[in-house]
Order: structure tokens, then sequence, then C-alpha cells
């Protein structure tokens, strides 16, 4: 057998590469639309006519500028590595805007197969695609498949082989961008040719296109291996730039844009696409369009939907979250009867058991939610929701593009902030973009879900899904406000223009549910089973030692003697209670004496303002480190310094019984937790996309409103006498 070939798989998002790169690898792979998630590539190999070949399917875009991670990492995957082939992935129903992303490979010269995809969609619209005059007039060979079904993919298979065997490789396809541009295109390119700026990696007319494009990262290279040179060519877009803006008022890359545009215009116009049938035939999605995304309908809708979903993930998974629960209750028993007390035992049952078992008690919700929200996001719903946001997104100063990084970190309920953040790399304007990176963390992430659902459960037992709904909307209200606020304060200036397309319905796979559904549910439990894990035996340890002082043990042992003599003596409950009672004094006292605990006191004087007591300051400040310790640590800190000892109780129940807590103190701590201070990850990643300045901003801002709000809502609540 000869050696590999390497080809990989490029195109629009929802184009159909990671369906095309399923069916070639069988490899199980995440089938999504978000921006954010396919951002690494993904490798498998597979045989064809004993020809081994490996394929990468690489993030969709839309381009190939250096303004987004996924079109960064295309481009780069694809001039760094070198794919022998590469088979642009094209959506048949969308030819026209997705023959733009065509256009740039082109002009890369990289060997070039389009696999024209999802032409049985084209076909329902009415459209018939002439796959050879596409292929003539692009000067690329084209082969129509449908990627879902495998139709077509032996004869793609073939011509990229006899592409990689092709003894004269292509050259690049030159576009026009006009008499300003060309000239100055001309002018550079001998300079860039001379010196062999780049011109390994890239073709030199490339580098100069992008050069006046303004593309950071060439520009960055450019700088760096020719200083001198690199002046002079930036002097030369310069002096382009002046010029055009005076002439038309527009930048180079808006001319750049145009053209190429224009360039597709011009090969559609030679009938490559016939439409059979004519006339205002509404397609299925668009007809439904019409109702779900109705001015007013469509939110209604959109609301019904969220409670359907909240209602089904509550009732859905009331029986097994009940299940795990005494499992855990068992568990916590059988320890306490086999281990002799001490610090493995009080480890393992307050530590691990309390911690570890209160993240997991979530799993059968969030596997639900997670379940119901690929339905959404499969079945197209979610992109709707996208649209639909989008114009009130811009009354509240920030873009269209800003709609997925807040769905993505939680919007609708258990994402992530961080590829949440990341996600907002697809915002051009900087101080939209800021605006967004700041207001995703006030999203209910996946990891605020449990706290949320315990609380909630505790003291709005009766109405769970109803709180979540109105849980969800108050973080959107709130994130809008606050980047509102920051849009007219330290973030003002212009809002840009935002056009979106939406991508048909398609009815869900039960596979891809499937997929989806564990993967996330996966990771959460692999995260309370690692992360989670070592964070509840530290914050365990940090609520546990110091231990009291010897003279307190001492006092306390002296006591329990006493009630235990009477006790031989007498007998009688009451006895029994008051040495129960004794312990769980001393377990109290000891808490109070640990670190944490002290912490924690220390804290009280502010957050008493708000009602918050020092045992839930605790998890507090170990939500920092991530917001799933909160529920952990509540376990803990409620196990450990409990009043009530029977270790049966779940935490839902005790903390309900407990007189510290009431359902007006339950929601300033739900605010607080809501929107106070990114866990620590988020923070780095802000820190890492924009400055520690920012980060920090983001820290105290969030810290400081969240406990307005809480201090607001508790003193309000006590004086209405809700508490
Ligand atoms: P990617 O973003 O380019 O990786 O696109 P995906 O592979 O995730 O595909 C997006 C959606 O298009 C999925 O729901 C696929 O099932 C669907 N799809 C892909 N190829 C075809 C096709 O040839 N025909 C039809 N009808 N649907 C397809
Ligand atoms: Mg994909």
């Amino acid at each position: 057998m000869e050696t590999a070939i390497n080809i990989a798989l490029a195109g629009n998002p929802n184009a159909g590469k990671t369906t095309l790169f399923n069916y070639l690898t069988g490899a199980r792979q995440h089938v999504g639309n978000y921006p954010g998630i396919t951002v690494e590539h993904k490798q498998g190999c597979c045989l064809h006519k004993q020809q081994g070949l490996s394929i990468v399917d690489l993030p969709g875009t839309y381009s190939l500028s250096a303004y987004s991670s996924e079109e960064l990492v295309a481009r780069n995957y694809i001039i760094d590595s070198r794919p022998e082939v590469l088979i642009d992935v094209v959506d048949a129903s969308n030819l026209e805007r997705n023959l733009y992303l065509t256009s740039q490979f082109l002009e890369l010269g990289t060997p070039l197969v389009i696999a024209l995809n999802m032409i049985d969609v084209a076909e329902n619209r009415g459209m018939e695609i002439n796959a050879e005059k596409l292929s003539t007039a692009l000067g690329v060979p084209v082969v129509p498949i449908i990627a879902r079904s495998g139709k077509g993919v032996d004869q793609l298979l073939d011509t990229v082989i006899a592409t990689a065997r092709a003894e004269q490789p292509p050259q690049p396809t030159i576009l026009r961008y006009g008499s300003d541009i060309d000239q100055a295109l001309n002018e550079m390119i001998p300079l860039i040719r001379d010196r062999d700026l780049l011109t390994g990696s890239y073709p030199d007319r490339w580098v100069g296109v992008k050069l006046l494009e303004n593309d950071e990262q060439v520009l960055a290279q450019v700088r760096e291996r020719e200083p001198e040179l690199s002046l002079r060519l930036e002097q030369r877009c310069q002096e382009v730039t002046d010029h055009l803006q005076q002439t038309t008022g527009v930048y180079p890359e808006a001319v750049i844009a145009d053209h190429r545009y224009g360039y597709i215009k011009s090969i559609m116009r030679r009938n490559i696409v016939t439409k059979k049938f004519v006339g205002d035939r509404l397609y299925t999605s668009d007809r439904i369009d019409k109702v779900v995304t109705h001015r007013l309908l469509g939110p209604v809708i959109m609301a019904g939907v969220l409670l359907g979903l909240y209602a089904f993930t509550f009732s859905s998974s009331t029986f097994l979250v009940s299940l795990l629960e005494s499992f855990f209750g068992m568990l916590s028993t059988t320890v306490d009867t086999f281990l002799d007390d001490g610090p493995l035992k009080s480890m393992l049952i307050s530590g691990v058991i309390d911690g570890v078992g209160g993240v997991l008690g979530f799993v059968p919700i969030i596997m639900f939610m997670f379940f119901g929200i690929a339905v959404l996001e499969d079945s197209g719903y979610l992109a709707r929701v996208a649209f639909m946001m989008d114009r009130i997104f811009h009354s509240f100063g920030l873009h269209g593009s800003s709609v997925m990084p807040f769905i993505v970190s939680g919007g609708i309920a258990g994402g992530c902030a961080v590829p949440g953040v990341m996600a907002t790399r697809t915002l051009r304007s900087p101080k939209e973009r800021m605006a967004t990176l700041l207001t995703v963390p006030f999203m209910n992430c996946g990891a605020k879900l449990p706290v949320l659902t315990l609380l909630i459960g505790a003291f709005f037992a009766d109405h769970q899904a109803r709180y979540m709904f109105l849980a969800t909307l108050v973080a959107w209200v709130v994130a809008l406000c606050a980047a509102k606020f920051l849009r007219m304060t330290v973030l003002r200036g212009e809002s840009t223009p935002f056009v979106m397309e939406l991508p048909p319905y398609r009815i869900p796979t039960i596979n891809g549910l499937m997929i989806h559904t564990w993967e996330r549910t996966w990771q959460y439990i692999k995260k309370a089973g690692t992360v989670i894990l070592g964070i509840s035996i530290l914050l365990w340890a940090m609520m546990t030692y110091p231990g009291l002082p010897q003279e307190e043990v001492a006092a306390f042992q002296e006591q329990r003697q006493a009630i235990s003599q009477d006790l031989q003596r007498n007998g009688g409950n009451d006895r029994q209670t008051a040495l129960e009672a004794l312990s769980a004094r001393e377990n109290s006292a000891a808490l109070r004496h640990s670190l944490a605990g002290r912490i924690g006191i220390a804290l009280e004087g502010i957050s008493q303002l708000a009602g918050i007591e020092w045992r839930t300051n605790i998890a507090l400040v170990g939500g920092f480190a991530a917001k799933e310790v909160i529920v952990s640590t509540l376990g803990t800190a409620y196990s450990l310094g409990d009043v009530d000892p029977d270790a049966s109780d779940s935490l839902t129940q005790r903390l309900a019984n407990d007189p510290a807590w009431n359902p007006v103190v339950a929601l300033a701590v739900l605010l607080f937790i809501m929107f106070y201070a990114p866990c620590f990850v988020t923070v780095v990643c802000i820190a890492r996309e924009t400055s520690w300045k920012w980060a920090l901003f983001s820290m105290s801002f969030n810290t400081l409103f969240a406990f307005m709000m809480a201090v607001g809502v508790y003193q309000l609540g006590m004086l209405l006498k809700l508490g």
C-alpha cells in the first residue's frame, strides 16, 4: 500500500463537514451549530481502493480572515500542514454564500476538490445545480454528494485521489480587486517576491492582499521577518487606504470583499443553478418560521418552549434524583457504621460523599436538561432563538453575534462561560465584544444549575419549572442591563450592523441526541470526579483544621461524661437528645474554629446585610474556584456544623429546616450566586482574551453588583416580613 494521502475538510459552518467526516471515518463525533465548539481539528482515516487517506475536520468558517479563532485555526492548518488535497464542503442549497470561502481557497492555490453537499436539500427546494458548469467556471473538480447517506462519496474520493496524484500543482487563482488595489498589489508583489517574504508558505499575491486587508497575523509575521521592508509595504497600504477613503469612503478590506462577491456573482450568472418550480412557494422551514419567529408570537412560543423544557427536566428526573439521594445517604450510613471515628471517616463522609455526592446527585437533572437542549439545537430552533434575540440585543448596545456566546454560556441552561468568552471572538467591534465578554458570565452555566436547583428545591419546591424559567429570565435581563450600563459608560461607542441566515429545520437523529447528551453529561461527571473532588477535600481540610484546642475538647468530654452517667443512672429520651445536641455543639464549635470557619465568620460582618451566615460564606468563597463547589461545600459545612445530626437527611431538607435560612435568604443567596465573580477559570480566560485589568474589573464589578442585589432583596423581603 502507498503512503496515506493527507486531506482536510473545510467549508462554512453547517455545510456538512462533520457528517462527511463521520461517514468517511466512522468516528463518533459532535454534530452541532455553535461557534467555539469545533475549534480544535479532528483527525481520522479511511481506506479507498487500497489507498489510505488521513482526514482532518477543520472548524467551519465563512472566510479566511484573522478575525475569529475558527478562521485562524482553519487557515493555519491549511498553510502549515499543507494537506495534499483540500475538500471544500459546499452547501448546494446555499451555493452563492458558500462560494465566498471557496474563492479564498482558490487564491491560496491549495489543491482543491469541491464536495457539492446537500443536493437533496437543494432538489427539495426546486434547485438544480450543474456541477460540470460550476467546475469549468471555477477550474476545480466538483462532485455532488449527500453526506448524510453517503451518495456520491465514492466518486468524491476517486477525484480526491486523482487530484493528489496530479503532476501539476494548481496555480493560485488571481482575482481582480479594482484598479487602485490591483496597482498597489502590482507594486508590492515584486518586493515580496524579491525577499521571499513568507512565500515559502503563501502565494506572493496573497501576502499582498492580506497586508491590504490589514490582517493582524500576516502583518505581525512580516514585521518580524523584514522590519524595513514591512515599513515600505505598510506605507503603500496606507496610501491606498487614504486614497480609497478620500474617493469612496471605504476601507480596502471592503473593496476586496466586494470584488470577491462580484467574482462569485459572475460565476453564478452562467446558469449554474436552475429553479425548477418558481413563484413565491414557501419552503417548509420558511413556513414554520413565519410563525415561530413572528414578531409577537415568536417570543411567546419561545417562552413556552423554555417552560416546557424545564417542566420536562424536573418531572422526568424527580425519581432518579431521589434514588441517588438515598443512595448517597445509605453510603454515608454504611461508612458511618463500619469505620471508626477519626479524620479518615470524617473526610470520607463530609469531604468525599457529601461533596462529590452533592454534585453527582444532580446528574439526572443535568442529563435531561442537556437532552432537551440537544433537541432544540439539532432541530435548528436554537438558531431561531438567536435570531429573535438579535432584535433585542441591538437596543442594549450588543450585537447579533453576541447571542451565541450568551447561549453557549448557559443562556437557556447549562453552558459554560469559558467557551462563551472565547466565542466572543466572532465579534469584530472591540467595544461590543468587550461588553459581551463581560456579561456572558451572568448566564446560568452548568455549574450554577445544581445550586439553583438545590435552593429552588429547598424553598420553592412547588413551582420548580416556573422558578427555573424565572431565573433564566432574570439572568438575561440583568446581563442585558449590565451591558447597556457598560455601553453607556466605560464602553461607549457606535453599534455595528448584523445579518444572520437561518439554517433549515431538521429532524434530530436519535444517535446525535444521545451523543450530545452523553458528551456533556459525562463532562459534568468527570469534573465532579476530578477537580471537584480535589477542591472538596481541600475545603474539607480547611473546615476541619485546626481542630478545637485541647482544653475545649476536654470541657466537652467532661460534659459528655456527666450526661452519660446521668443517662446510665436514670435513662430517658431527653438525656439521649441532650447528648446529641452536645455533639452538634462541639462540631459547630470546631467548624467555627477551623480556618474556613474563621474566614466565613470574618466575612459575616458584611454578608449579614444580605442575611447570609458564615457557613454559606465558606461555600461562596469556595465557589470562586468552581461554582459546583458551592453545593458540595454547603453539604460539608451543614453536615460538619449541623445542629440536627441525623446523617441521612439530604442537604435540601437540612437547609429547609435550618433556622438561619428562609425563602428570603434563599432568594438573596440565589441572586448573589447568579451574579457574583465568575469562576477562576473564566477569570483567567477573560484575562487572556483581554487583559488582567478587565479580568479584575469583571470580578469586582460582578461581586459588588451581586452583593447590592442580594442586600436589596433581603432587606426588602425582611421589611415586608416575608422571611
Ligand atoms: P458542519 O458544521 O459542516 O460540521 O456540519 P454538520 O456535519 O454538523 O451538518 C450540519 C447538519 O446538516 C446536520 O444536521 C447534518 O445531519 C445535516 N446534513 C449534512 N449533510 C447533509 C446532506 O447531504 N443532506 C441533508 N439533508 N442533510 C445533511
Ligand atoms: Mg462540524
